[in-house]
């Protein structure tokens, strides 16, 4: 697999050209943002281990029948990916409340939900990721609404599955976002799934295992990351 021209460069990862136009490299780099990235820094090794998290939470998703772009994990901080065109909305769902819940809709931190919500973005940092609803992502021609409605329903599952992935290692998970591609007519789950994607708290303890150690400056930022890692791959 020969590696070439850089595609993109975003916040956490770069993509690069194969010499297959089919796939893509995801490089997973150590830089983390937060609050749309008025907050920088870089986690020591966190590239390393999102790569390795990512890989193993996209290969049980894809086990259980998700489609995800995922072809495999190519070396410490690289995963070669099918090579999608990203659908412009960010899919957040959340099983308690955290965030931007707490802090738009006054819910008090860790409340346990009636039913999961289901959050739409419009995934554009000038606009600050707005939520927006399905009637904005169809009138403005982000997504068709078969293509929501795929979405939708693989968020739901990828949830359900997720969830008991976690709780198998002792984990929580409170909440997370998933992006989608389009690869030859088909919605594949894209871009990373890993503690900068998702909320995960230690059950028993709660102890914060994801990126609000980096945005709350919990402290121990590399070690909740490095203990998701160690659960997730039993090493
Ligand atoms: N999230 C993300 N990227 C974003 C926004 C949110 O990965 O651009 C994830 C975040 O890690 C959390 C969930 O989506 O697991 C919900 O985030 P929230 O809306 O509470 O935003 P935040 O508190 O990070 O501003």
């Amino acid at each position: 697999m020969e590696k070439r021209e850089k595609l993109y460069e975003g916040k956490a990862k770069i993509l690069y050209a194969t010499d297959n136009p089919d796939t893509v490299i995801q490089y997973f780099k150590d830089d983390a943002t937060a609050f749309n990235a008025k907050k920088k820094g870089t986690i020591d090794e966190k590239g390393v281990m999102n790569n390795s998290i990512s890989c193993k939470v996209f290969e049980f998703l894809a086990q259980n029948g998700i489609p995800t772009h995922l072809v495999k994990k190519l070396s410490e901080r690289e995963m070669l990916v099918k090579k999608v065109q990203i659908v412009q909305i960010e899919v957040i769902i959340r099983n308690r409340a955290a965030g931007s819940l707490c802090r738009n809709y006054g819910v008090q931190e860790g409340r346990h939900l009636a039913r999961p919500i289901l959050e739409l973005c419009y995934k554009n940092d000038s606009f600050n990721d707005p939520l927006m609803n399905d009637d904005h992502v169809i009138a403005l021609g982000l997504a068709t609404e078969e293509e929501l409605r795929t979405i939708k329903r693989l968020t739901l599952q990828v949830n359900e599955l997720m969830k008991k992935f976690f709780l198998a290692l002792n984990i929580e998970l409170i909440d997370f976002k998933l992006e989608f591609g389009r690869h030859k007519g088909e919605i594949l789950l894209a871009d990373e799934i890993s503690p900068d994607t998702c909320r995960l708290w230690e059950v028993g303890t709660g102890n914060r295992l994801d990126k609000d150690r980096f945005r709350n400056d919990l402290g121990n930022i590399k070690e909740g990351y490095q203990e998701v890692l160690k659960r997730v791959t039993g090493k």
